[in-house]
């Protein structure tokens, strides 16, 4: 499972954080996950409670928040966010280019805040 290992990387990086400020308990990891990542945010919530489960982070909170999509139309320069149908051709609403346009959100995987005390 694509999540397991991904949530394994998260806990190896919050345990190196809680031992950097001398904090033993942790209380809330946020991560957030783009809407290219294909991440499941069921799945990222389930290995962390399997993961954490009769280990000193046991009872920690997972939360999880979408980065939604938004390119710039490589034509005009436009940026804007395509709507899930048109993710694999994504029409400019400016311009109509569809193709080539550079990913400015989604493709982010990263532990946006660390709760402990
Ligand atoms: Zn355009």
């Amino acid at each position: 499972m694509h999540e397991l290992s991904l949530v394994e990387g998260i806990l190896a990086i919050v345990r190196e954080e809680l031992a950097k400020h001398g904090l033993c308990r942790l209380l809330r990891v946020r991560v957030k996950h783009g809407a290219l990542t294909a991440v499941v945010p069921e799945a990222l919530e389930t290995a962390f409670e399997v993961l954490t489960a009769g280990t000193d982070l046991a009872g920690a909170l997972l939360e999880t928040e979408l980065v939604p999509l938004s390119v710039r139309c490589r034509s005009c320069g436009q940026e804007f966010s395509p709507k899930d149908e048109d993710r694999f051709l994504m029409p400019c609403p400016a311009c109509g280019a569809e193709l080539g346009h550079t990913v400015l959100t989604g493709r982010e995987l990263l532990i946006d805040s660390i709760e402990a005390e």
